[in-house]
């Protein structure tokens, strides 16, 4: 399951395999000069998973690179800033997600080896599932062709295993024993401090929407400084539909999510790893982690929200919702009936149409690049992205079809989990 770059663009890339390697150069032997703070190669705005992940693949590739960012590096605002996110091969039958999740995950875990705090945890991800359901027999499938490490799990294993669950109607499962939680906001920070220490250059600032068309030379931040460079990519997350609103306003839903911290008895440690595993369940829409670094015990809906401004949206969950999360965790988790609630978070999923990715050219730019739409599964795969982000750009050949723009629609009818 150790999948090498190479075989992860030549098997993404639908059509052309990779012309030149992007992979030249390891961070810390950059050629003198790179950090003049003069004109860039690339210009990245928006250090989040995707942005952070391209910028750090182009620096490798020995180009010069500008990150900014309007609040800094995975914000509470940004999509990114949250305390952890699941990294998981699991995509039913899209295949595309589980070969980038692949990807990543050897990607994550060089990155989070590179670091004395880890930022990867092997806790294993537990995909709760119903008889005959679709989504979980394809994920099976796709587990077996592509060789992903799993073990299906019936219903008296569950309870063996995992005796804090009460299952429901869940009747068996599948145990990713390699996937995990990410600390996202920690690894985001790191990821960009590293970059900081061997040469690229970053920023604070909101850069305004480019004006005209055709080639652009510069983008200019609302503090009136202008950045030159070659290449110029948007990795707004939430912000695009703002960047950009003739293009994405109707294309990029951002919406507000709530995610919900309760806390074990004292040292009770069944709801802490390696007793509990990271875990979803698809089909209540529900997903949850243990607790991770003593913050809590984590569990969030994956359901679409109202839409969210990323900008003036407040972030305190709604009253009603914390009532119907202490229910939910009650008939989860007896043990936590009565956990006291820790802590709380909003933020945002910055949704396409179907939940696949947004990487492609701008319409009016040839030097323009657009890359989100991480529709509330992005995070884990921000490291993969960031790769075929960067060989795209460098390569300059066309992208996968689903990130391109013209699949996007107009009305959100998520098809990806
Ligand atoms: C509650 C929640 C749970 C999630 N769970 C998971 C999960 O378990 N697993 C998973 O893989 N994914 C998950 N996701 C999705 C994932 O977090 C996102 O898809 C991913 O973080 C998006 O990264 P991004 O870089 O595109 O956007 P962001 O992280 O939002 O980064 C965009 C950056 O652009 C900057 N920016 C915006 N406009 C400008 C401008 N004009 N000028 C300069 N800078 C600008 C912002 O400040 C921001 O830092 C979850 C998301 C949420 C909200």
């Amino acid at each position: 399951m150790n999948l090498q770059r190479r075989d992860f663009v030549k098997t993404l890339a639908s059509g052309a395999a990779l012309g030149s390697s992007p992979s030249g150069r390891a961070l810390g032997r950059e050629a003198p000069g790179v950090n003049t703070g003069q004109g860039s190669d690339v210009v990245v705005v928006g250090a989040g998973a995707f942005g952070a992940w391209t910028a750090y693949h182009l620096h490798q590739a020995g180009h010069k690179v500008t990150l900014l960012d309007a609040y800094g590096p995975s914000s509470d605002r940004a999509s990114s800033g949250g305390e952890s996110r699941i990294i998981r091969m699991g995509y039913a039958a899209d295949e595309i997600y589980t070969r980038m999740a692949m990807r990543a995950l050897v990607l994550w875990k060089e990155f989070s080896a590179r670091h004395d705090d880890p930022l990867f945890y092997p806790t294993g991800v537990l995909l709760l599932a119903r008889e005959n359901e679709p989504g979980s027999l394809a994920t099976l499938a796709t587990f077996e062709k592509l060789g992903v490490k799993h073990h299906k799990l019936n219903r008296r294993e569950l309870e063996q295993n995992y005796p804090q669950f009460a299952l429901g109607t869940a009747n068996w499962g599948i145990f990713e024993p390699e996937s995990g939680a990410l600390m996202a906001r920690r690894a985001i920070q790191s990821l960009v401090r590293e970059m900081l220490a061997h040469g690229v250059q970053y920023a604070q600032g909101a850069v305004s929407t480019p004006a005209g068309s055709g080639r652009l030379e510069s983008v200019r931040t609302s503090a009136g400084e202008a950045y030159q460079a070659d290449v110029f990519v948007f990795a707004c997350g939430p912000w695009l539909p703002k960047v950009f609103p003739n293009l994405l306003s109707q294309r990029i839903f951002p919406t507000r999510q709530e995610a919900f911290f309760f806390g074990a008895l004292a040292g009770d440690s069944r709801f802490s790893p390696p007793a509990m595993p990271t875990w979803i369940d698809f089909a209540d829409e529900i997903y949850g982690f243990p607790d991770l670094e003593n913050r809590g015990i984590k569990i969030s809906r994956d359901r679409h929200g109202v839409a969210f401004d990323p900008d003036t949206g407040e972030r305190i969950v709604a009253a009603g919702s914390i009532a119907t999360m202490r229910q939910i965790v009650a008939r989860r988790f007896p043990a936590l009936k009565d956990a006291p609630l820790l802590e709380t978070r909003v933020c945002q999923y910055e949704n396409t149409s179907n939940g696949d990715f947004l990487v492609d050219r701008h319409p009016d730019f040839s030097n323009v690049w657009l890359l989100g739409g991480g529709s509330g599964h992005g995070f884990k795969h921000g490291p993969a992205v960031g790769e075929y982000t960067a060989a795209k750009i460098l390569e300059g050949s066309g992208v996968e079809p689903r990130f391109s723009l013209a699949t996007k629609g107009t009305v959100q009818k998520r098809s990806v989990y």
